[in-house]
């Protein structure tokens, strides 16, 4: 408290002695921090978790040239790199595995379940055979799966590992607890990250922040909804703590989110529901909610998905 006040600095000083030693180490423990990288492409983020000893990063970016980006910043910490957590199996997340990997083999790339794991495989192996769309670019080479043809690509048996338990220790102090216990929405398995000792929510890809969201692919009416409830549940359950909140898309935020999106969702379901084409529902949107990013990207492609002409 007095380190605060520089006015009463002397009498800190006498104080601290008076205390000793054991009392001053007390007082500074190792503070955990996160430095957020905000990519250009979807607009996703990634997060590197910090405490002077030691870091982890969570999420790794959809193009090499982010994910190199990622690691100057990791590097440039200086401080070596634990784990390295995928939150979901989709591309914009896990793509930059294969370069984080070559940067810090040392590294554990970890998830929370089987069933991650398992989606991050085979959305990789689906992408590397020619299963690319006009939303989904071809997959980076790096991550061709490893094959007795293609000895030199990714390992994803061996080199993704599932956690054995829901928290994850920062080597030098403080945890990241995992919840994963969700309904399928934006994927069928996703992850969110609270840190105590930030009192910060990573919503992974339930929380967007002016960004529209991901409804494209074999995302179904029924997982919306799932979405919008579970985006109800984890407010309630965070209410009293009021976190920051940090979406897997778009500006840190509060928890005045999960209303917005919630909104959204009503919106977006109402609209398409009711538009006879894409480009009315496309309007619509964007009249409703002007300026948000990836309009021309995530937007687009979920119309396609849920407005049939
Ligand atoms: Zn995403």
């Amino acid at each position: 408290m007095c380190l605060r006040e520089p006015r009463r600095s002397s009498w800190c000083m006498l104080l601290l002695l008076l205390a000793g030693l054991p009392a001053l180490a007390q007082e500074s423990p190792a503070k955990l921090r996160v430095d957020m990288y905000r990519g250009g492409f979807a607009t996703v983020n990634s997060f590197v978790f910090s405490n002077g000893k030691s870091q982890i990063v969570m999420d790794v970016q959809r193009k090499s040239y982010e994910a190199d980006k990622l690691i100057a910043l990791i590097k440039a910490k200086g401080l070596p790199l634990s784990h390295v957590l995928i939150t979901h199996g989709h591309t914009d997340h896990f793509t930059g595995m294969a370069r984080l990997h070559q940067a810090f083999p040392q590294a554990r790339i970890v998830v929370a379940t089987e069933e991650i794991k398992r989606a991050i495989k085979a959305y990789a192996i689906y992408m590397g055979s020619g299963g690319e769309t006009g939303a989904e670019p071809a997959l980076e080479p790096a991550l061709k799966p490893k094959t007795p043809q293609n000895p030199g690509g990714f390992d994803y048996e061996n080199w993704i590992e599932v956690l054995p338990s829901k928290t994850l220790s920062l080597d030098g102090g403080g945890t990241l607890e995992l919840s994963t216990d969700y309904l399928p929405a934006e994927a069928d398995y996703m992850t969110t990250v609270y840190s105590p000792e930030l009192n910060a929510l990573f919503l992974s890809d339930f929380g967007y922040n002016r960004v529209h969201l991901w409804l494209g692919d074999d995302i179904s009416r029924q997982d919306i909804a799932n979405w919008k409830a579970e985006l109800g549940r984890i407010k309630r359950d965070y209410a009293a703590r009021n976190p920051t909140v940090y979406p897997g898309h778009g500006a840190v935020t509060d928890m005045s989110m999960f209303d917005t999106v919630i909104g959204y969702i009503d919106d977006y379901t109402r609209v398409t529901l009711a538009a006879k084409t894409r480009r009315e529902a496309m309007a619509q949107m964007t009249a409703l909610y002007p300026g948000w990013g990836e309009a021309d990207f995530f937007l687009k492609y979920s119309l396609e998905n849920h407005v049939k002409e």
